[in-house]
């Protein structure tokens, strides 16, 4: 379906067969008020959704106060997720392996 003025692929209908999507951040739910999907039904609360420009909302308070990283933030994709704790898979593998070993 496409959706709004910018004419978004959301989920639902309008897919290519063996192209490639993405998350679009649920514009059709977001743009109503509501949650993006995944983060309303998550169980655990394990997802959070908000404002990075309001330094008061809740993904603000909790990025100013945790540590967090990027994935695959080097290859200039601007990302705007951001995973709280941990370190980045890349430095798990070498953690694991140790740094310069060939898997
Ligand atoms: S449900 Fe979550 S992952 Fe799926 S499109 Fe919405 S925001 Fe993205």
């Amino acid at each position: 379906m496409k959706y709004g003025r910018e004419k978004r692929l959301t989920a639902g209908a309008s897919h290519f067969i063996g192209v490639m999507e993405k998350c679009t951040w649920c514009v059709h739910r977001v743009e109503k008020g509501l949650l993006p999907a995944c983060v309303a039904i998550c169980p655990t609360h394990t997802l959070h959704f908000g404002d990075l420009d309001d330094p008061n909302s809740e993904v603000s308070k909790i990025l100013q106060k945790e540590h967090w990283f990027h994935l695959l933030e080097e290859i200039g994709t601007k990302p705007r997720v951001y995973y709280v704790g941990g370190l980045p898979p890349s430095h798990s593998i070498a953690r694991t392996l140790g740094v310069g070993e060939k898997i």
